[in-house]
């Protein structure tokens, strides 16, 4: 087998000259199994045409979408400390965000950047379920608090992408100690009184959700993102009753008043700008 896998059909090919035919041209949608070709789903920003599905999206994807015609300006973050508590389980933590950089192409779970949204200056930062589930660890910390100081340095709205399961095990304390930290950086924008607006993606969890990402003047969701503290499997087996219906997902948190708004993705950029504006506004006459 080994021989005609790597000396037949190499062969074959460098006589045909074909070129290799990426196989992920073709995305199955989770929710009702279609086809979708890669190039319409990128133009329908990973939002099924069939049933309206959406899927998840990078920190890469949500600025692009998100700046005035996709252009911004990322801004480094600062380093956190590489590996703290020497963790290991089945691998090396050190290891494991080889893989997730490698995968992501980004140096943790958190990019923020600036640039003009509806014509107003914005900073936002968006996270990635891709990397290590979203986990918060010292890195996400640090890309708050940057982003909080840049929002208030430019005198702009900060918004704020949120996808993560909740904290990152393998940091243990310290990645608690990045909820009190991002709900300071989170208050340090409101005081200088600007808006804080929070996205609420697919899924947020845990530590997150229990932190900076409850903490907008104005809080948005995605139809159909997860959003809660622990899942719903734990609070079944620890209240021993069974949940309603949609528990936990945006349009159910959106009825009982946890949320403001339920917006889909083709709307989103939109409404973010209109909100943007009429913050800024509101300042400009104050
Ligand atoms: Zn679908």
């Amino acid at each position: 087998m080994s021989w005609l896998t790597e000396f037949v059909r190499p062969k074959i090919r460098t006589l045909l000259g074909r070129k290799e035919v990426p196989d992920n041209l073709w995305h199955q949608c989770p929710s009702c199994q279609q086809m979708i070709f890669h190039t319409e789903l990128a133009a329908a920003k990973k939002v099924c045409p069939h049933c309206g599905f959406h899927m998840r999206a990078t920190a890469q994807d949500r600025l692009a979408w998100t700046f005035d015609e996709g252009k911004y300006t990322r801004i480094e973050l600062p380093k956190a400390v590489p590996d703290p508590l020497k963790f290991r389980d089945q691998k090396r933590y050190t290891d494991r965000l080889k893989e997730a950089r490698d995968k992501t192409r980004q140096d943790d779970a958190i990019l923020v950047a600036h640039g003009t949204l509806g014509g107003v200056n914005a900073v936002v930062a968006a996270m990635s379920f891709d990397f290590m589930g979203g986990s918060m660890g010292a890195a996400v910390g640090e890309g708050l608090v940057a982003a909080a100081r840049l929002a208030v340095l430019q005198a702009a709205p900060l918004i704020v992408y949120t996808a993560s399961g909740g904290a990152r095990m393998q940091e243990g304390a310290i990645s608690l100690m990045q909820m009190p930290r991002s709900v300071i950086a989170s208050q340090m924008v409101k005081e200088a009184g600007l808006p804080y607006i929070v996205v609420l993606t697919d899924p947020t969890t845990g530590g997150v959700s229990a932190s900076f990402a409850m903490l907008g003047d104005i809080q948005i969701a995605e139809p159909g993102a997860l959003i809660g503290f622990a899942g719903a499997r734990v609070i079944e087996q620890t209240v021993r009753e069974k949940l309603p219906e949609g528990f936990q997902r945006a349009e159910y948190l959106h009825a009982h008043g946890i949320i403001d708004m339920v917006v889909k993705r083709g709307d989103l950029t939109p409404m973010l700008a209109r909100l943007v504006g009429f913050c800024t506004a509101r300042q400009m006459a104050a």
